[in-house]
Order: C-alpha cells, then sequence, then structure tokens
C-alpha cells in the first residue's frame, strides 16, 4: 500500500490532506482492461531549492473547522490557505486508488512509488521551463505506454462569482495526424462530464479547447484530459470541493467516466 502522509516529500510543508491508502496496481488476472493504462498528472506542485513542494496554480482560503480536520495549517487569522497543488494531488490519489481497486493499470506523476523518477521537478526548479516541465510530463506518460492522460486542475478567476467544473479536451498534438487522438480525447471528456454532471453538485461548464498552446496537451501522445474541478477563487466552490465526502463523489465519478469511456472505444 502507499500511504501518503504529511512526512511524506509530495506533500508541501504545513499541509497533509493527502491522506489516501492506495492498492498496489492490479496484478496481470486482476486486470480488467489489460494494456489501459491511465497515467494521472495532479496539476501543479513544483520543487523549490529546499526540496520543499511549491505551486503555482490557484489557491483557495478555508475555515478553521474545515482547515483542522484537513490537517491544514492555520494563519494568523484562524483560517488557512488551500494551495492547488494540494487538492489535485488528493483528487488525484482518490481517482488512483479507485480505478486501480476497478483493475485499471494506473499511476500518478506524483507518488512516489519506488522506481518512479521525476526529472520534471529538476526542470521545474532549474530552468522555470513550463513547455520543458510540461513535455517531460508527457512523456513520462508515454513511458508507462498511457492511453489516457488525465491532468487534475481547479480553477481560478479574479470573479469571485465564477463556479462550475469544466473539461478540456485535447486537440492540439503534435502526435495527432490523423485526428484519432481529438476525437478520442472528446470522448473520454464528455464520458467524464456525463458523470460528474449527475454526481456534483456544481455547475457544468461544458466541453472546452484552449485557444492557446498547452504543453501538456501539445507534447502527448495518447489522449489527453484536462479537468478543472471547480473554482478556488470562490469561496462556496472552495468549500465544496474539500469537503473529503464531495472528494470520493468526484473521484468516484471520474472514474466512472473513464470506464465508461473504456467500455465505449475499446
Ligand atoms: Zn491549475
Amino acid at each position: 500500500m502507499l500511504f501518503l502522509s504529511a512526512a511524506s516529500p509530495a506533500v508541501p510543508e504545513g499541509a497533509a490532506m493527502p491522506r489516501v491508502e492506495i492498492p498496489a496496481n492490479p496484478r496481470a488476472k486482476a486486470l480488467k482492461y489489460p494494456g489501459l493504462v491511465v497515467v494521472i498528472d495532479p496539476g501543479h506542485g513544483t520543487m523549490d531549492k529546499d526540496g520543499r513542494i511549491t505551486g503555482q496554480g490557484a489557491s483557495g482560503s478555508l475555515n478553521a473547522s474545515l482547515a483542522k480536520g484537513l490537517g491544514l495549517k492555520l494563519r494568523a487569522g484562524g483560517s488557512a490557505e488551500l494551495p492547488e497543488e494540494l487538492i489535485t494531488l488528493d483528487y488525484g490519489m482518490r481517482i488512483m486508488a479507485r480505478l486501480r481497486e476497478a483493475g485499471v493499470e494506473t499511476y500518478s506523476i506524483r507518488s512516489y512509488e519506488p522506481g518512479d523518477e521525476r526529472p520534471w521537478f529538476k526542470v521545474d526548479y532549474k530552468g522555470h521551463d513550463q513547455e520543458a516541465n510540461n513535455k517531460l510530463r508527457a512523456q513520462w506518460a508515454e513511458k508507462h505506454k498511457a492511453v489516457l492522460f488525465l491532468r487534475i486542475h481547479f480553477d481560478g478567476s479574479e470573479n469571485k462569482q465564477d463556479s462550475g467544473f469544466s473539461i478540456w479536451y485535447n486537440d492540439q498534438s503534435i502526435h495527432d495526424k490523423d485526428g484519432a487522438l481529438k476525437k478520442a480525447s472528446y470522448d473520454c471528456s464528455e464520458s467524464i462530464r456525463r458523470r460528474l454532471a449527475s454526481a456534483v453538485e456544481l455547475k457544468d461548464l461544458g466541453l472546452k479547447r484552449f485557444e492557446r498552446p498547452i504543453y501538456g496537451f501539445k507534447h502527448a501522445s495518447m489522449p489527453a484530459v484536462l479537468l478543472e474541478l471547480g473554482y478556488l477563487s470562490n469561496p462556496d466552490d472552495t468549500l465544496y470541493v474539500s469537503r473529503p465526502a464531495n472528494a470520493d463523489i468526484y473521484a468516484e465519478a471520474i472514474s466512472q467516466g473513464i470506464l465508461d469511456y473504456f467500455a465505449e472505444s475499446h
């Protein structure tokens, strides 16, 4: 079992949110979908010069009681900051646990299992080179022969009213010669969207595509999907997504959506 705790280097100092027990990858006989490998990329989480994980994503604020329950460090005023890289890691671990339980071989870019290499951290810190970082993440998914690259994020906006979840499909891979990766990315996004829409209380903002280059998409040689699961800039969304029971609802819906996609397309 892989058990992430506050002492794990995967979790920023002073924050203890991910405490999810993860079963080992299913063995050959237990594989429900042989050859279909999912690689999860919990967004952000770069390493600073002292080896601590920091992020450059969105962040939300939680009241003291919920923050304490999640093991977050309280600020002077009694609230706590919920950084995006922490909640993406928590959700990534929950999704990984469910997929493995369902017989799907699954890896996470930010889990620390024996033999894992994480070259993107070095690139992130030394060069702050976003393209190199995201290219390495996509290549790591390729190394594991992933048929799905699942990227997990939470949104931020200057408008605190912005709320809901959206799903971004990859239509910009340089490896997509015939449109097959785009179609598969779209189909998988739609399967996940359907499950999320009927399971979570946040508004369904639909499927979207990026106008600007997204390096983790551009360099992905397999279908890729990016989930923006709620706005950390919106206090109601933050409260909703940070409740562990709701995180489980999300994880269940997302993994069911992936299984729907596998059943329909493979
Ligand atoms: Zn993000």
